[in-house]
């Protein structure tokens, strides 16, 4: 549970809160979003959030949106967690891979020539495969996101989850200040399927993450796009924390200035991994409290 502490009004602050409760399909209610509703952007705290001082109580009771004028709100400390997806949550079992070679074919009419995958956004393989014909770009990342959607039952069928994954995912989700998204090379459609087919969506706030399908250069670009989202609906990060399976995950991490937790469950050598010098480096994700203490730091 997070706390938001709901402050007296000040004179030179005239903004009003209106609280929303929202009803979750286990029958918890929640506070679940705060606007500032004067003139004011809208101001979203994830699921959780706990308020105090009584307009909290009567949210929750009443069920729907009420108004409380005179306050103000201050958001709690937040630390980013940002996970890859391939070789750190989620084994697809080739699926992504080979989603990506069918979509070239529906766009190209040809197989592709190969190309490394590992650790590169999805943006990047593409313009690996095309050889520099960046017209056809958004056609081949529209092709590809229907490919794997074709493919999900396969998927959840044939892939998994790394062991240890759904554990320290609800782990962290369980700590205060502690918010967890996703920093991954996967187009966001096919970064959603990915980790729903495995049920980890519940403890990702799929809002505040960075995808091969926004703009960037380089991995690290993503971190920032991160960030902004969640400073946007969180409050600033205290800190942001990267979790992959590549030394171009660890790379990133640090172009970015976050920290970076290496697991060796994916494409990686271990000895490469080492070499690119993480702040952590796990075999895995099973012992949850080594990996959670790894994460928050
Ligand atoms: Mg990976």
């Amino acid at each position: 549970m997070q706390r938001l502490d709901v402050l007296p009004q000040s004179r030179d602050v005239r903004r009003q809160l209106v609280l929303h409760a929202r009803k979750r399909p286990d029958g918890l209610e929640q506070a679940a979003e705060v606007s500032l509703a004067v003139g004011e952007p809208p101001y979203t705290l994830g699921e959780g959030v706990q308020v105090v001082e009584g307009a909290g109580d009567q949210a929750r009771r009443d069920g729907e949106s009420i108004e409380h004028g005179g306050a103000v709100c201050q958001a709690p400390p937040v630390l980013l967690v940002l996970w890859d997806i391939d070789g750190t949550l989620v084994d697809s079992a080739g699926h992504g891979k080979h989603a990506f070679e069918e979509a070239f074919q529906a766009v190209m009419g040809r197989p592709p020539a190969p190309v490394e995958f590992a650790g590169r956004t999805d943006h990047e393989i593409a313009l690996a495969m095309l050889e520099g014909e960046r017209e056809r770009l958004p056609r081949l990342l529209e092709e590809l996101a229907a490919a794997l959607e074709a493919r999900g039952e396969a998927m959840r069928r044939e892939g998994h989850a790394y062991p240890g994954v759904p554990e320290t995912l609800a782990e962290l989700h369980a700590r205060d200040g502690v918010v967890q998204s996703l920093l991954t090379g996967n187009i966001e459609a096919n970064a959603a399927l990915k980790v729903g087919a495995f049920g980890l969506e519940r403890w990702l706030d799929f809002e505040v993450g960075a995808y091969g399908s926004d703009p960037h250069e380089a991995r690290s670009d993503l971190v920032a796009v991160a960030r902004e989202r969640t400073a946007a609906k969180y409050g600033a990060p205290t800190a942001a924390v990267l979790v992959g399976d590549t030394p171009l995950d660890v790379r990133a991490a640090k172009d970015a200035g976050a920290r970076a937790v290496a697991v060796a469950t994916g494409f990686s050598d271990p000895d490469a991994l080492r070499a690119a010098r993480p702040d952590v480096l796990l075999p895995d994700l099973r012992d949850t409290e080594a990996a959670v203490e790894a994460i928050v730091g």
